[in-house]
């Protein structure tokens, strides 16, 4: 539901397809709405290509209040492999929590005062633009930045799990419980009153007359109580594989299939005999791909007498590997971004076993029964 846009701080930036629904409507709101009423007298092409410059500057300031989470993540030891931007802000992807509740509340606070800052320095430059009389048309864009980034800081300050807000509550919380799973669920269920809270007043607000204003805070509750449920399953989950290692959950009497065989072989002395799903090719020792059985059934029948497995298998150089050393939350964020069944465990290039997406969910069903 997103792509990639490129690499800032070694964080691969995504943007969340919804965005462009909420760029055009942002557009829209300030062109047709915002703009005329603030700063008259500009001419309708002003107010769309000056709407679209300050949507795109609110973008930017998203932007750089999430870098900002993500430099001092990566300043505290906690990798951020991407960021995914929508609407009022992004998720930064950690690829663990944050191991105390210091770490958290410093890498929360730190999006809200750069909000800040940067409004600050836009209220100063549009001060001065008022002063030496630039003209509206450098005002209105300056002007907007200030003050979205004013509401931006606030808005993520709000108690409201997954917002900054909710972090710096739920540090509070870790840090008197002294346990972050139990912090993480209290905090949710604030956040969860909360959201409702705003989506029903919302509704309130969607009878008493706007319509608009309405509907964006019922949007925003909404876009709250599953970030909230979300965070929830994932600090779970995290929690629950953290103290896992691959080597712990990886199957280590591997079958494999030579890449000589022909697909009837794999079939009555493979896939028949062991039931299992998926198999690493291994020629000397040496993986040089996996063939699953989904590979198989695209091959017709007769077809399989004399085609070979090396033909059809995933070759090498498109398999994600795990070393047996790593974590099993890896394995499961590896599980998790690819639309693959097993991953090849590698120690020194040699295949040392395979872990299955069910081996990892069979230890989060069992370490956080009743959790989820
Ligand atoms: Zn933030």
């Amino acid at each position: 539901m997103s792509f990639s846009i490129g690499k800032i701080l070694g964080v691969k930036i995504r943007i969340h397809f919804s965005w462009f629904l909420i760029f055009a409507l942002i557009t829209w709101t300030l062109a047709a709405f915002y703009l005329p009423t603030q700063f008259p007298g500009l001419s309708v092409e002003v107010y769309w290509i000056l709407g679209a410059i300050s949507a795109l500057l609110l973008f930017v300031s998203v932007l750089i209040h999430e870098l900002a989470h993500s430099y001092v993540a990566i300043k505290r030891g906690l990798p951020v492999p991407s960021i995914t931007l929508f609407l009022f802000g992004g998720v930064s992807e950690l690829s663990s929590e944050p191991a105390d509740p210091k770490t958290e509340a410093s890498m929360s606070v730190v999006g809200p005062l750069t909000s800040f800052a940067i409004s600050g320095i836009s209220a100063i430059a549009w001060y001065a633009v008022v002063i030496f009389d630039f003209g509206t048309v450098v005002q209105a864009p300056l002007f907007y930045i200030a003050l979205i980034n004013l509401l931006l800081g606030g808005f993520n300050l709000l108690p409201a799990f997954p917002l900054d807000g909710g972090r710096l509550l739920r540090a509070g919380i870790w840090q008197w419980k002294k346990d972050l799973i139990p912090a993480t669920k209290l905090a949710t269920r604030i956040s969860t009153v909360f959201a409702y809270g705003i989506v029903g007043f919302g509704f309130f607000i969607v009878l008493f007359g706007d319509f608009i204003g309405g509907l964006w805070l019922i949007f925003i509750g909404w876009f709250l109580k599953s970030g909230a449920d979300q965070s929830l399953r994932q600090t779970i989950v995290m929690q629950a594989l953290s103290d896992v290692n691959v080597r712990d959950i990886m199957t280590k009497d591997v079958i494999a299939i030579p890449p000589e065989k022909t697909l009837s072989e794999a079939v009555t002395e493979y896939f028949g005999t062991y039931k299992h799903g998926g198999f690493p090719v291994v020629q000397e020792d040496r993986i040089v791909g996996i063939i699953t059985i989904d590979d198989l059934k695209k091959v017709a029948e007769q077809d399989r007498l004399y085609r070979r497995v090396e033909e059809i298998m995933t070759p090498r150089k498109k398999l994600i590997f795990l070393k047996p050393d790593e974590s099993a939350v890896d394995a499961f964020i590896k599980f998790s971004r690819n639309d693959i069944g097993r991953l090849p465990v590698l120690e020194e290039e040699r295949l040392v076993g395979i872990v299955t997406r069910s081996d990892v969910f069979r230890v989060i069903r069992i370490k956080a029964q009743g959790e989820i």
